[in-house]
């Protein structure tokens, strides 16, 4: 299939929560359809229609509502939905028959031990790339993923939590970090990457609206050089 031999496989994340209340909650999932979508365009590959997206959620989400940690417990529900090319021939060409699906499972915090100032989390700047400056590195497609077990093995290997990656143009500028977006602070602003191969996070997205909106800090979207860290 497209999937296995060309890789043509798009994923998502997301979480769902308990709120105080028991009723659960998923963070923003329409955000997380426009961005499939985004990648299947991409991949040559057929639109899925959004409400079908969030339905797909909602269902497996209720299906799974034992599963859903309770409020305040750090932990969360995970949702994974994906979308596979598949087809029966070996030529290199978007498939002509899809498969979107969605699995849940409980998770624990994502960088190990939680993530707080005072929890040590260094990381080490990968001397390789997750992505090439005008490709794929802005879809969240398999195959940037199976490129990035090196880096984030030489990191571990070497003691740190996670690689750090710099623009794959120049090698000078901070990208992101494993799977997540980079956010830094100085001077009462919120700053973040402006690059064209780092995934758009629905996180980095929301804490730049909350910055602006609720505590009235500016935001920039610039280029960060490593030694500004
Ligand atoms: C999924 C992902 C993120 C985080 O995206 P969110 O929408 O905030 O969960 C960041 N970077 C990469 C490379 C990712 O794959």
């Amino acid at each position: 299939s497209q999937c296995l031999h060309y890789g043509q496989e798009l994923f998502e994340g997301m979480k769902v929560q308990s709120g105080p209340d028991g009723r659960i909650f998923a963070f923003r999932p329409y955000d997380n359809a426009r961005r499939l979508n985004r990648g299947a365009a991409y991949m040559c590959g057929p639109e899925l229609p959004e409400e079908l997206f969030v339905r797909g959620i909602e269902e497996v989400a209720a299906a799974n509502h034992p599963y859903v940690p309770p409020h305040g417990s750090g932990a969360a529900l995970y949702v994974r939905p994906f979308y596979i090319g598949i087809d029966d021939n070996v030529g290199v060409k978007p498939a002509r028959s899809y498969v979107f699906r969605v699995f849940v499972t409980p998770v624990g915090p994502y960088f190990k031990g939680g993530f707080g100032p005072d929890q040590g989390k260094d990381f080490m700047v990968s001397r390789l790339d997750r992505a090439a400056p005008a490709g794929s590195g802005n879809v969240k497609a398999g195959g940037n993923y199976a490129c990035s077990f090196t880096p984030g093995r030489e990191a571990r290997d070497s003691g740190f939590v996670e690689a750090l990656y710099l623009d794959p143009r120049e090698h000078r500028f901070i990208e992101e970090i494993g799977a997540a977006n980079f956010l830094g602070f100085r001077d009462g602003s919120l700053i973040t990457p402006d690059s064209t191969s780092i995934l758009p996070s629905i996180t980095r997205i929301s804490l730049l609206e909350i910055a602006e909106k609720i505590f009235g800090w500016t935001t920039e979207e610039r280029k960060i050089a490593l030694e500004e860290l």
